[in-house]
């Protein structure tokens, strides 16, 4: 027996292959500024018009294992990833908020927060426009759900989230001598400011979290790599000092080693991002759409 409920269900997750198909395109050809509509798919490497049977989401990806038709060219992973997670968020929006007005705004911002992760990942481009087509449905989505108290709060997100992503982004002028993060950061956290209102603040909270699990191993390593070992062996010992200081040891002496360590590190830290010179570009923009998708779906 199947009811109405995951019948519905199913045609979600059709709809969210089609649509992560779609949003492929749109990130690929919004990059080479090609028509997103025209001409019709063809493989990037010789050319070859795609028959119909190429272009089912996921499903010829596996059939072609990876690889183009003609000329056996690797398809990027990228494909059946953005069609497979298009599909998943998708579902978990229906399931959560159900047949509903907010299902749809939900599955739109899902939408314009994969599109500006997969440009933002590629090429470190994001289209602001985007962000400030949410920024609108936020502001009217609000204004819908909770009339001119709704809009006034989404009004304030707005300005909070956009003030926050650009004082940290300018507080690399201090460090650097550059901005920290890229202007579309600014628009995005924004734009997740005006359809979570007030609460941007945990949004923002959840992205720093994520980010933190990328960043700082990621630091780590390119610290190693510029032979900055001492940053590494500091980190590390740091990192074992709770857990020493937690089980075996409890002395004040003990806790005055731990302290001179965490100093000696922190220090060791600011040095090395003083002395980088090959800086990473950080795309931010994934961490915001996954703290937006960790509060949307696991906080509220
Ligand atoms: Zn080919």
């Amino acid at each position: 027996m199947i009811d109405y409920f995951n019948y519905c269900l199913f045609w979600v997750c059709i709809m969210g292959l089609c649509f992560g198909s779609f949003f492929n395109v749109v990130i690929l050809r919004s990059l080479a500024n090609e028509s997103i509509v025209f001409p019709p798919s063809k493989c990037p490497k010789c050319g070859n018009k795609l028959l119909f049977w190429h272009n089912i989401p996921v499903v010829s990806y596996i059939l072609l294992r990876g690889k183009c038709y003609f000329c056996k060219e690797k398809i990027s992973i990228q494909y059946p990833i953005v069609e497979l997670m298009t599909m998943l968020l998708f579902a978990f929006s229906f399931i959560k908020f159900g047949i509903s007005t907010t299902t749809l705004f939900v599955m739109f911002w899902i939408s314009c927060l994969i599109i500006m992760t997969g440009t933002d990942l590629k090429e470190q481009l994001v289209d602001c426009n985007i962000a400030i087509a949410m920024a609108v449905s936020g502001i009217i989505f609000n204004l819908l759900a909770a009339g001119s108290s709704g809009f006034i709060d989404s009004l304030i997100g707005l300005l909070i989230g956009a003030v926050i992503l650009e004082l940290i982004a300018r507080s690399g002028y201090l460090f650097a001598g550059v901005r920290a993060m890229g202007e579309a950061d600014t628009y995005v956290a924004g734009a997740l400011g005006a359809i979570f209102g007030k609460e941007i603040l945990m949004v923002l909270l959840c992205a720093l979290l994520v980010s933190m699990l990328f960043i700082i191993p990621m630091f780590f390593y390119n610290q190693y790599k510029n032979g900055n070992k001492l940053t590494c062996i500091l980190g590390i010992l740091f990192a074992l000092s709770f857990l020493i200081l937690k089980t075996v040891w409890q002395s004040y002496f003990t806790l005055a080693v731990f302290i001179i360590i965490g100093l000696a590190l922190a220090f060791s830290v600011l040095r090395g991002i003083k002395q980088a010179e090959n800086r990473n570009y950080l795309p931010y923009v994934p961490a915001l759409a996954a703290g937006a998708l960790i509060f949307l779906f696991f906080i509220i």
